[in-house]
Parts: structure tokens; sequence; C-alpha cells
């Protein structure tokens, strides 16, 4: 897609909900991190899906289905084209980051791990890949290995490496902190989990809107993100797994439309991504997702980076220069996030 040189101002008028004033002032909305606001785009492509184009998908018998599951599978490959993955077989889409880390768990963890085998986080990780390894560990009796960031935020690469051993089983960390904005060294965490036989999965939704992912480049072998904090719709997001994982992984869930065969006794399921994707798929929200990316795509990059890094050095800048103020979360290389702690006052009365 053509790339077009535009101005924040250009950008933000993109995003009808920044028409609207706050007062007397321009709405400032600094919560990206939680979630993104919607440009017309996304809005517009979804209003006219349910006006004009609204049918399920995979009935191929009548027009508007057989259209509506060209753009759900033209979607697919927008998302395979935009992570690098080898395969629209290998993108599944699911609710958001937190239901592909269930699926994960549910699908590949239950079923392979046995006592004893090791799960390692960092002690940072966002609760979403936390949680669901913990519950995981406690059911099947593996061991749930912490390990470490220092203080500026950044994780400690030998730390990690010492925890690697033959039992472990699966690495996963967080591609960027949503609290401390740090970037993980994951290219080498990657190398250092395959050289002992773990797999990897990246927890990547504050990772996709500020960093170019290759998942063929990087060779994780689970990748996650959610739509909503890409521009995107709530309620879709991308679980990317190696095909050969996605193959001997159980069904997360049974039900309509990821099946081969059903009989009285037995059931056999479809293959790659359809297998994940039990009952009438989210397939509005998935075309949604698909017009987000052709947004960001729109956006020059590097406009882009150079635009958040000298945000992001004019706000730490100033908020390093009020005496009362710490930021939390320095790490040498880290997005535009910012978080901070004040003197004498709590972070809700700060917030508010
Ligand atoms: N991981 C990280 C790093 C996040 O920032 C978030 C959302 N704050 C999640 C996981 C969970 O994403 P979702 O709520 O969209 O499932």
């Amino acid at each position: 897609m053509k790339r077009t040189p535009a101005t924040v101002a250009e950008i933000r008028k993109q995003f009808p909900i920044f028409d609207q004033k706050e007062g007397t002032r321009p709405l400032v909305y600094l919560d990206n991190g939680a979630t993104t606001q919607k440009p017309s785009s996304v809005i517009d492509r979804i209003t006219n899906f349910y006006r004009h184009e609204y049918a399920t998908v995979h009935r191929g018998v009548y027009a508007l289905s057989q259209k509506s599951t060209e753009y759900y599978d033209a979607a697919r490959e927008t998302v395979r084209q935009f992570i690098n993955a080898a395969s629209t077989e290998e993108v599944v889409f699911v609710r958001g980051t937190t239901e592909a880390i269930n699926l994960v768990a549910a699908s590949y963890g239950r079923p392979f791990f046995k006592a004893g085998d090791e799960i390692i986080v960092s002690e940072i990780e966002h609760h979403a890949n936390f949680v669901p390894w913990q519950q995981l560990a406690k059911e099947l009796c593996l061991k749930l290995v912490v390990t470490p960031v220092n203080d500026s935020g950044e994780l400690i690469l030998d730390e990690y490496k010492k925890r690697l051993n033959s039992n472990t089983k699966l690495v996963a960390l967080t591609h960027v902190s949503n609290v401390l904005g740090s970037i993980f060294p994951v290219k080498a965490i990657i190398e250092s989990a395959h050289a002992v036989g773990a797999k990897v999965l990246l927890d990547g939704a504050q990772a996709i809107q500020h960093l170019k992912v290759d998942v063929q480049a990087l060779d994780c072998d689970f990748y996650v993100f959610s739509g909503h904090k890409l521009y995107g719709p709530t309620g879709i997001g991308v679980l990317y797994a190696k095909e050969a994982l996605l193959t001997m992984m159980h069904p997360y869930q049974t039900g309509g439309d990821m099946i081969e065969r059903v009989t009285i006794t037995e059931t056999t399921f479809s293959r790659g991504a359809i297998k994940f994707e039990a009952g009438t798929p989210n397939f509005v929200d998935a075309v949604g997702l698909a017009t987000a990316i052709d947004f960001f795509n729109s956006i020059d990059p590097t406009y882009l980076a150079n635009h958040e890094s000298a945000l992001l050095n004019y706000a730490t800048d100033r908020l390093s220069s009020e005496s009362d103020i710490r930021i939390i979360g320095t790490a040498a290389k880290k997005i535009a996030v910012i978080s901070f702690v004040m003197d004498g006052i709590h972070p809700h009365d700060v917030g508010t």
C-alpha cells in the first residue's frame, strides 16, 4: 500500500472522536496503551458491512455469504502479510490477546505438558500472560519460573538464560511491557529457548503497533495481539502459531464451523486455523481489523517512530525536571509509555 506522508494534524482528522471538545478544549486521549481510538475508515467499514453486506461466512450457497467469506479470508491474508506468517493457516482469529494465551494454555499446554515441566514468564508480565500459566501450573504440577528485570525495566538476559534447562517447555514473555515500555530482546530470548528445546510465546499486545513484527524472522512459535490496541474493533485478536504446532494442538472449543465430519460416536476436525474457531466467527470485526491494518500501513513508519520518540523525549525531560516525580521504566530500548510516581500523592489521585 502507498504510504502517504501525513502530518499529525491530518492523521488526527481521521479520528471522528477528536472532533469533540472536553469543555472548551480539544479532547486529549492518553490511554492508548489500554485501547486505541478508531479512524473513520474502520468505523465506516464495519457500518457498511452491517448495512449492506452482512451474512454469515462458510455457507457457500448464496451470494451474500460467499462475499462475506471472501472478506473474511481476505482479512486473514491481510493479517498474514502484516506479521509475515508463512500461511493463512497459521492465523487464528480470537477475541484478543487474553483469549489467544488461554487458547495456547488449553490446547497446547494442557495436553502436552506434564508434572515437573517448566514455564518461564517475566516478573513484569500482564496478568493475561501470567494467570493462565500460573493456573495451568497448579493444575498439572508444573513449575512456573519467574525471570527478573533490572531497575530500568530491562530483562536481565543472563538471569533468563540461567533459568533455561531441559525441563523448560515454554517461555511466555511480553515483547513490549505495557507498564514500563521496555522492548525485550526477543531474538536472543527465542534463540536461547530453542537451544534447550523450549517453545516461545510472545505477547505482542504492546508491540504490534510500535515495532515491525515478522514472525518468520523472529522464529517465535506463538505470537498474540489484540485488534483494539491497533485502531481496530474490540472483540477481535490474533493468535499466530507455527502450522506444525496448530496441527498437533487440540481444539480449544468444539462445535460448528470447525468440524470436518460428525457421526453419533465420532467427530473429525478441520485443519489449520479454522479448527480453533468454533461457532460463528467474529468475521465483521476481523474485516474491521484488516481495515485498521490498512490504515496503519498507510502511515510512514519512520514518521510515526520519530513523532513518538519526540513525544517520549519531551515528556521524559519535563517529568524528570520535577523533583517530586520519579519515572518508572527507563529502559534504553522502550516505546512511548511513561509510568511515574509522585511524592506524597496516591497514583489514583494523580490520575484523577
Ligand atoms: N498483554 C499486554 C502486554 C497488554 O497490554 C494487554 C492489554 N492491556 C493484554 C495482554 C491483554 O489484552 P486484551 O485485554 O485485549 O486481551
